[in-house]
């Protein structure tokens, strides 16, 4: 392919609206362009990319015996209805009533309609297991489409559904799919780490998601320095420091004083109540309010934690968790908001994190403007209804396997796998007959990858200054080939011949024709990040000699001009021997 006559519209200018370094880097490597928030357009560049990733997947898929389908993407909302997950994904999802008046959906997943497709052809046991594949646009209207193709509204994902028999065969295709996943992640250069996840709105019990590591990551993952536990945020268990439990766990209070109010002047977040009384965050308890089913609930945490709202919906058994506003406050407390506490709090039900054992005489909101009460004892000041682990892992926590200590890192979610069980196969009554004729319900498990995320997440593991450095099996072109001056009859000749040369040779490479300064030439190279460029100058030519570079070691060798096959074929072995 000669650039000159490629859509490769390279930028020199960070793109205002970019914030991570792989958005930035898809526009100004001409991978993409933006249509609208949140909605992307694939340039050519971007979507060899894409479709190389969609083939590793591929492969990996069918290994596994998967078979590949492709699933509509319009899907009638009452088939949602019937799951009760319309309700459930609320305003991310996309709907429109067709001409007829009926409401459907743009599909921002697909078990529903598996599920059905599945009930009506698979009736006996014979015909399991199973696992099926598409690889499909998903549409969600996220609230903040953000660092490009990473958040976005329209995404590619690959998605996969076991049919099981039993439990045992669920574990089966669930080790599969989670091997699979392994290669897929290893074959796109990515550095990941499975953890343990929360398994959210799909349901189901076990669940892993497979994390790249990127300091521009949205997740959080807490993951022990000794053992091998990993968790998500949202997942990761809080466990008691290993020290006698004191005050409240045993029913008596060692250092009783006396509950006293005081005045704290327009100070009324932690931070500012801590250094206003001298004393640190951990003194404190924070009160949080929310409104479960129409009823106020308040959370105590401890100053210097924050409530994880994943854990909590899954103690308090509900998806309709809103948190309170300032009249919701007023309402509830009777007390403005920044000063809420327990005490004399009628009428709501109170549940306090665990960590909330471990201390006495706590600072707390009075419900009253500018006013906090010191030495509150739990038991004796108000009742707690509920203790239960609702709070996020901090460094200071340590691993709940081995007690060694925790380190928390950013991460893109790139892969979720879950064992579903009969969450679906339940609302939608998906049975199978057995050997004697016995009716049981199909086992399901699902596995999704985000195909456009994975390219963001390479781009976020693997670049420099310069630009991005593609991953061998998932580069646009393997090698790119320059001559400098394109006024010179001799380079052209040379860069022609060897590009037929490595074309011929099956290299996926690129031809850098344009009519432009050497400069220009470098600069887009490194940007778009080919693995290897070859770079025909006048001078070095004049001695029948040709300059590569790798792009991600920075290595550069002069080679004669005969030998610059051998050297592609054996860079590109290294680099995929590397990739391993
Ligand atoms: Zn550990």
């Amino acid at each position: 392919m000669k650039w000159s006559e490629l859509l490769l519209p390279t930028l020199k200018e960070t793109p205002a609206e970019a914030e991570a370094i792989s958005h930035i880097l898809m526009i100004r490597a001409g991978l993409i362009r933006k249509l609208t928030s949140g909605v992307y357009s694939y340039l050519p560049l971007g979507f060899r990319v894409l479709k190389k990733v969609e083939d590793i997947i591929r492969q990996e898929m069918n290994d596994k015996g998967a078979q590949e389908v492709l699933l509509p993407a319009i899907q009638p909302a009452e088939l949602w209805m019937r799951s009760g997950r319309f309700e459930a994904l609320g305003e991310d999802m996309i709907t429109f009533t067709d001409r007829h008046k009926k409401l459907n959906v743009l599909g921002p997943t697909h078990e529903e309609v598996i599920t059905s497709l599945v009930k009506n052809e698979v009736s006996s046991y014979r015909q399991l297991p199973l696992i099926i594949y598409q690889i499909q646009t998903k549409f969600r209207d996220e609230a903040r489409p953000r660092f490009g193709v990473m958040r976005s509204r329209e995404f590619i994902m690959k998605d996969a559904y076991s049919f099981d028999r039993d439990w045992e065969g669920l574990d089966k295709s669930y080790q599969k799919m989670y091997d699979a996943y392994c290669r897929i992640f290893n074959r796109c250069g990515l550095k990941f780490l499975p953890v343990e996840a929360d398994t959210g709105m799909m349901g189901g019990d076990t669940s892993h998601e497979f994390m790249v590591l990127a300091e521009n990551g949205e997740d959080r993952i807490a993951r022990c320095k000794k053992c091998n536990y990993a968790a998500s945020m949202t997942k990761a268990e809080c466990v008691l420091p290993d020290i006698p439990l004191r005050a409240q766990a045993s029913g008596q209070i060692l250092d009783s004083r006396e509950i006293e109010k005081m005045k704290t002047p327009g100070v009324s977040s932690v931070r500012d109540v801590a250094e206003f009384l001298k004393v640190t965050s951990e003194k404190l308890i924070k009160t949080i309010l929310y409104e479960k089913d129409g009823k106020p609930v308040a959370i105590l945490v401890r100053g210097d934690h924050d409530v994880n709202e994943t854990k909590l919906t899954h103690v308090l058994k509900t998806n309709q968790l809103v948190m309170a506003d300032e009249k919701m406050i007023k309402n509830i407390t009777k007390g403005p908001m920044g000063f809420s506490g327990p005490v004399g709090l009628k009428g709501v039900e109170i549940i306090a994190d665990l960590s909330l054992k471990q201390g006495e005489n706590w600072i707390i909101g009075a419900n009253e403007a500018d006013t906090h009460f010191k030495n509150v004892n739990i038991g004796r000041d108000f009742e707690v209804l509920h203790w239960a682990d609702v709070r996020n892992i901090t460094e200071s926590d340590t691993c709940p396997k081995c007690n060694e200590s925790i380190e928390i890192s950013s991460a893109i979610e790139a892969g979720h796998v879950f064992k579903l069980g009969t969450k679906y196969t339940d609302s939608l009554e998906a049975d199978i007959l057995d050997e004697k004729g016995k009716s049981s319900r199909i086992i399901m498990g699902c596995y999704g990858i985000g195909v456009t995320r994975i390219v963001a997440a390479c781009i976020e593991q693997n670049y420099d200054d310069h630009g991005i450095i593609w991953p061998i099996e998932i580069c646009p072109f393997q090698a790119v080939v320059m001559p400098l001056n394109p006024d010179h009859d001799a380079s052209i000749a040379e860069a022609q011949k060897i590009y037929n040369q490595l074309q011929d040779a099956g290299i996926e490479v690129l031809f850098d024709d344009r009519n432009v300064r050497a400069g220009i030439k470098f600069k887009d190279a490194d940007l778009i990040g080919f693995p290897i460029q070859i770079i025909i100058g006048e001078k070095s030519l004049a001695q029948n000699l040709i300059e590569m570079k790798v792009r991600n070691t920075d290595d550069r060798s002069k080679i004669k001009s005969g030998e610059v096959l051998n050297a592609v074929l054996q860079n590109i072995k290294n680099l995929y021997k590397n990739n391993k």
